[in-house]
């Protein structure tokens, strides 16, 4: 010490200061000894500061002491703390966890090596220090004496900080001390990089020192200060109480009490050094006390420059008060050299009393989105986790923790999306703590003790895609949505028989089979996408209209091609009969007159032209004539007559009614302001639409065939899914037309053998090929229109060679690009995620075999979680107004039928 305590106190009390003593106060001080003995605490004689051992901090690593070489006495000036260190021979990254005592302070932090051949193989490792998830330095020594101490004043404020070593593969990492002092007063060490910058300490000078390095018990954040002297410089000291308090730096009373001036009076104070690298971003503080009483003449006053350039000035110092002054701006060059010259008014040379020279190091790094954090750390410390879980989760990248697979994008907190928990001894329940990592994609928490029941909370994890809970104890059954899930294909799911079913209404054989096969065919998904199905239209050949293109491996998912039907592939018939019901009917007169004498045509189907009308009332109608030239015939006519009497949906385009008079037929509907979605969808329209405007009118559709299979009975394939029929109106809801293709299932005919029915590039392949229909063809249609959604381009790509959209979205992903597929006219605009998961429903809808196509049901629930995905507040409209629709229809005691006598809702004309 340059002064005694005492005599240094009494002065300090004279002016009524406040002093801070290590010894005594130590306010927020962490001081660790590490790699001392357990629970071991003592104070170190000279520097009166309190070290613990670091068991509380961390629980990797073993205690080591420096070889004797080193060691007291025959090194009598060796600071206790460096005498033994923690040595990290496991792990790639080793952390101190610290709670910080004081938070809303700024922390200087400390942490010293001393190698002294601890391990005995005189051989010098090197590492990397990180503070939280930033790089905070390299660790490389010189020779095993160096004592090497590294300080960083982290910008952070935050209830606790990491610092980590990490294994570089060049020697095992160790650290002999770390120290931790918060800096409580304000605006100091500020940047202008604000809290997304520390600073990494280059030099802390104490400028002409009397005696040699000093560790002041006066400075009150415990800075050790240096001494740097020159032979150009002259000492000026006083013995004088200095107020050293004034800023909030509060320097050390022994450090300011001396200062250098250039010998030669007319000189100017001159320092410089050279960085290591040119790109380094300085900050330098320079404090200044005027130590000596100048009479009445005399004038102390100076200016400081930075390469010649004017940083500061004029500045005439204090008498023993002192000033700090810094740099606004970084100081940025391949050589730095700070000049303080008198000023021409000046009677006095200029004097400096210390500085210090900090290096900006950006924070740059973004830890790990702070949900997950807490539910890992939760986790980890429900099941006591025996696995080297320390420092953030998923930063840095390198060395994230075991078992853990993060999501990283370049502006937003890393997410936490697989955990491996597999043979981990966990025992007790599934700890709530696991409902917060809502991004997982894969859980495994197979080959434990867990006991309790499968948690219902596992269904909220949207992006769920592997759930592994095999070989535990766990009781109750998989919850529904996991098992359908499961069994589109979504959801790799491993769960022990005694889960598989808990309830009586499941038969266990019926589920556990899909379960396993799901797997499969997931997999089986995942191999026929990923292969380069470049398909080729062949010529129709023979009596097929249809090319069926089967991939290069013949696995089972063929895609179809084919041209139009022609009338003699519809079975015409004329012997329909007449619609039985009169409430729907229209003269031809009427139709006439609704239409305007047909004055405006809208649309061009199978059947014929479509107009426009007008009802009495004036609401307007689509009028559809049957055109005896028709390719689909009455037959299909009358099927879409009988059928849009009896179904009512609000995703169904409404029926007004008909006209049969005379060989003049015509069908009447609610007018759909904006078409079909296949014309709204194209390039031609200059509306660009939303990946949220696509999702719900997907979700419309979708509900609007849910309604055809699972709200009527006998359920009802429409047949001819495709973007053609799916209207929309003035509000861009969708609402699914023509059901002139239409089959009712009874019980009994369900999977019968029928006519092939349908439209170019929607046909479901197995439909085809085995002739059996049923609402999984529609699945399958439906599966095309979402990926139409997605990628904007039509089922049937034309060019050269035709493509169909399945098998170019697979040669797309095969690339591994899924940006590539998305519609560019959606310029990114939409949550990746919710892309991603109705990417997955459609892949799962065209499945092959089609039993492990989804229900609709489920396609509904995936689109709305996607919606929800793209806007977190899902609107009214999916969240509540079909739910109530819902609940309405299936609570109806009346079960929908296609008896007209027993319509329920008919509609008002
Ligand atoms: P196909 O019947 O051969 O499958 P399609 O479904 O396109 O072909 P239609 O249902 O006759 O044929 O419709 C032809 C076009 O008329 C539609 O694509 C649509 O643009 C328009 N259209 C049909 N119904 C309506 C309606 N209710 N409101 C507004 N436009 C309609």
């Amino acid at each position: 010490m340059k002064i005694s305590t005492r005599l240094f106190a009494c002065l300090m009390l004279n002016l009524g200061l406040t002093i801070l003593v290590h010894g005594q106060q130590q306010t927020g001080f962490v001081s660790i000894d590490c790699g001392g003995p357990v629970n071991f605490e003592y104070t170190d004689d000279s520097t009166k500061i309190k070290y613990n051992t670091d068991g509380a901090y961390i629980n990797s690593g073993i205690n080591r002491n420096i070889s004797s070489e080193y060691a007291y006495p025959k090194n009598p000036n060796l600071p206790l703390p460096l005498s033994d260190l923690r040595s990290f021979p496991e792990g790639k990254r080793n952390c101190y966890n610290i709670k910080t005592p004081i938070r809303k302070s700024l922390h200087l932090i400390r942490a010293s090596f001393l190698y002294g051949n601890y391990d005995g193989e005189d051989k010098l490792p090197e590492f990397d220090l990180y503070v939280d998830v930033n790089f905070w330095s390299s660790v490389t020594f010189r020779n095993a004496s160096e004592q090497l101490v590294m300080e960083i004043i982290s910008m952070k404020i935050s209830e606790e900080i990491n610092v980590c070593l990490v294994n570089k593969g060049l020697g095992t990492p160790f650290i002999s001390a770390l120290e931790l002092r918060p800096i409580i007063t304000s605006s100091v060490y500020t940047t202008e990089f604000g809290s997304a910058a520390s600073l990494l300490l280059f030099k802390r000078w104490d400028i002409a020192p009397l005696n040699g390095t000093g560790r002041y018990e006066d400075d009150a954040f415990d800075r050790i200060w240096s001494p740097s002297s020159s032979s150009s410089w002259e000492t000026l000291e006083t013995s004088s109480a200095i107020n050293v308090n004034n800023s909030g730096y509060r320097p050390p009373f022994e450090v300011i009490r001396t200062a250098a001036r250039p010998k030669n009076e007319s000189d100017t104070l001159e320092f410089s050094w050279a960085p290591n690298d040119p790109s380094s971003k300085f900050y330098v503080y320079l404090y200044f006390a005027e130590v000596e009483k100048l009479q009445k003449k005399q004038l102390r006053k100076f200016n400081i420059s930075w390469n010649g350039s004017p940083l500061f000035g004029p500045l005439v110092p204090s008498y023993l008060l002192t000033t700090t002054v810094s740099n606004s701006k970084s100081l940025v060059g391949n050589k730095h050299q700070i000049s303080i010259s008198r000023t021409g008014d000046s009677t006095l040379p200029p004097i400096l009393n210390a500085v210090e020279i900090y290096v900006v190091t950006q924070l740059d790094t973004i830890p790990t989105f702070e949900q997950d954090v807490d539910a890992i750390t939760n986790i980890k410390g429900a099941y006591e986790v025996q696995r080297n879980w320390v420092g953030d989760p998923c930063e840095p990248k390198e060395y994230n923790w075991d078992g853990l697979e993060c999501n990283y994008s370049n502006s937003l907190p890393p997410r936490i999306i697989s955990l491996n928990l597999s043979s981990s001894s966990l025992s007790g329940v599934i700890a709530s703590a696991f409902s917060n990592l809502l991004s997982l994609e894969s859980l495994d928490l197979s080959n434990n003790s867990l006991t309790g029941s499968v948690p219902q909370f596992l269904e909220d994890f949207k992006s769920l895609k592997v759930l592994n809970l095999k070989d535990n104890h766990l009781s109750g059954s998989v919850p529904a949505n996991l098992l359908e899930r499961s069994r589109a294909g979504l959801l790799a799911l491993s769960v022990d028989d005694q889960n598989i079913c808990g309830s009586s209404t499941c038969k266990k054989k019926n589920i556990a089979v899909p379960i396993a096969v799901s797997i499969s065919s997931v997999l089986v998904l995942l191999i026929a996408f990923a292969l380069i199905w470049k398909l080729r239209r062949k010529k129709p050949s023979g009596n097929s209209k249809f090319d069926a293109v089967k991939s290069p491996l013949s696995l089972n998912l063929m895609i179809l091609l084919h041209e139009p039907y022609s009338d003699k592939e519809i079975q015409k018939t004329n012997k329909g009969g007449t619609i039985a019901s009169k409430q729907w009917q229209y003269s031809y007169a009427e139709v006439l007159e609704i239409t305007n004498n047909f004055e405006m045509a809208i649309g061009k189907g199978g059947f014929g032209i479509v107009y426009r009308g007008e009802l009495k009332d004036g609401n307007q109608v689509a009028v559809k004539m049957l055109s005896p030239s028709s390719s689909q015939g009455p037959k299909e006519f009358q099927t879409e007559a009988e059928l849009l009497m009896t179904v009512h949906h609000r995703n169904l385009v409404s029926f007004i009614g008909y006209c049969d008079d005379d060989n003049k037929m015509a069908l009447m509907y609610e007018y759909m302001a904006n078409g079909n979605l296949k014309n709204y969808l194209s390039d031609k329209n200059s509306n660009i639409v939303s990946w949220q405007r696509r999702l719900e009118i997907a979700i419309d559709a979708a509900q609007g065939l849910e309604y055809l299979h699972h709200g009527c009975k006998p359920p009802i394939v429409h047949r001819d899914v495709k973007t053609a029929n799916i209207l929309l109106n003035e509000n861009l809801e969708a609402k699914i037309a023509d059901f002139g293709l239409s089959t009712v299932y009874k019980n009994d005919n369900i999977n019968a053998e029928s006519e092939v029915m349908g439209t170019t590039g929607y046909l479901d392949p197995e439909y085809y090929k085995l002739r059996k229909l049923n609402e999984k063809s529609d699945i399958f249609s439906f599966g095309v229109v979402i990926i139409e959604l997605i990628t904007g381009q039509p089922a049937v790509i034309r060019g050269e060679e035709s493509i169909h959209i399945l098998a170019w979205v697979t040669y797309e992903l095969e690339s591994g690009d899924f940006s590539r597929i998305v519609d560019p006219r959606l310029e990114g605009k939409f949550c990746t995620g919710s892309v991603e998961r109705a990417l997955g429903v459609a892949m799962a809808c065209s499945a092959t075999p089609s039993i492990h196509r989804p229900t609709m049901n489920f396609v509904v629930q995936e689109l709305k979680q996607c919606l929800e995905m793209e806007i977190p507040s899902i609107s009214d409209k999916f969240k509540m107004v079909p739910r109530r629709v819902y609940s309405e229809l299936y609570s109806s005691s009346e079960p929908y039928s296609l008896d007209t006598d027993s319509i329920t809702s008919p509609f008002a004309r």
